[in-house]
């Protein structure tokens, strides 16, 4: 059985809808961001706090625990600012308390949803896994130590672990049953669609003087489905004694800026996006494109959908949003 900790949320219940064809899953959630509703009904669902040690054992004690993938964080750059906090005692001292629980009941196997932001603003041009690591914001920073964390514990414990550092996660599932619903919702994608739909009145471009072609910041955006199955694969291998330690990202090697991901939009779903150029926003780098080219060589691994895709899939989820 394969615990998936923030399985109610964005990523982790796309990565769910995936696992159950193939293991037994339980899912742990607070639900403070994630949706009931989100979790496919073939998984268990355990309400409870990954900072909350009786909730582990619970969950430890009464299911047969192989491996742990873990999603439950806080990801926002900005918030990460405001209330850091919150990020270290959530990302940090709550991972620290699951690695303690499945040491304890000797389960080896953790992946570990890292991210970009562990770059910080990086000196080349498409960021492989050897490129420095100096974030630049507390998210960043508690997703790297959580990192350190695991590669210190896998030395001189029975742990074993891969480590995936998204890109751009965006698009929904093509049957369009999930997708993706922040409250408030701060990603491009999302806030374009909405706009497109009339739920919002326009599209505020954070920044259109930065150092790239047409002024505005570059990201690898990556399909959330792409994002499962480099997930299955990172299980697979840890499951078989393929991988013990590993880091590695997850892109599609593409840089798109957001007046092309604006045009894109309007491009896949026919209607014209009223957008205005605003300051820019605290924390973003200009440029953030993944070589995957790691995970290729030594799993297998490679995006297989575009932009047009990832944005038609999250359209089709906009459009009939159930939560
Ligand atoms: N962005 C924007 N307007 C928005 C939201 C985002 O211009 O309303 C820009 C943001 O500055 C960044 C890119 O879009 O350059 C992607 O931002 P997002 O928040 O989706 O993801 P992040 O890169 O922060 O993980």
């Amino acid at each position: 059985m394969i615990l998936v900790v923030g399985g109610a949320g964005y990523i982790g219940s796309h990565l769910v809808k995936e696992l159950v064809e193939k293991e037994e899953v339980v899912v742990l959630d607070n639900l403070s961001t994630g949706h009931r509703a989100a979790v496919d009904s073939r998984a268990i669902f355990v309400k409870g706090d990954l900072g909350n040690e009786e909730d582990l054992h619970m969950v430890f004690r009464s299911y047969p625990i192989k491996a742990v993938m873990h999603f439950a964080a806080c990801s926002l750059v900005g918030e990460s600012v405001v209330d850091p906090l919150k990020y270290y005692q959530n990302n940090v001292a709550s991972t620290l308390t699951l690695l303690k629980v499945m040491l304890k009941f000797k389960v080896k196997n953790f992946i570990f949803s890292s991210t970009a932001a562990t770059y910080g603003i990086p000196d080349v041009e498409v960021i492989d896994e050897t490129s420095a690591t100096t974030p630049i914001n507390p998210y960043g920073h508690s997703k790297l130590m959580v990192e350190q964390i695991l590669a210190d514990f896998s030395k001189s414990y029975d742990l074993h672990y891969v480590v995936l550092r998204y890109f751009n996660a965006a698009g929904a599932h093509q049957s369009a049953a999930i997708g993706e619903s922040h409250d408030p919702e701060t990603h491009l994608i999302p806030i374009i669609l909405q706009q497109l739909l009339g739920q919002r009145e326009k599209v505020s471009v954070f920044g259109a003087d930065y150092d790239t072609a047409d002024g505005t910041c570059i990201r690898d955006y990556i399909h959330v489905t792409d994002l499962a199955a480099a997930h299955i694969l990172a299980l697979e291998a840890l499951l078989t004694g393929k991988k013990s330690a590993a880091v590695y990202n997850l892109g599609n090697g593409l840089g798109y800026s957001v007046k092309e991901v604006i045009e894109t939009c309007e491009k896949v779903t026919g209607v014209k996006a009223n957008v205005e150029i605003a300051d820019r926003r605290a924390g973003d780098p200009a440029r953030l494109v993944a070589s995957s080219a790691k995970i290729l060589s030594e799993l297998g691994w490679k995006a297989e959908r575009n932009l047009e895709q990832i944005i038609a899939d999250a359209w089709k989820w906009h459009q009939q949003q159930q939560y």
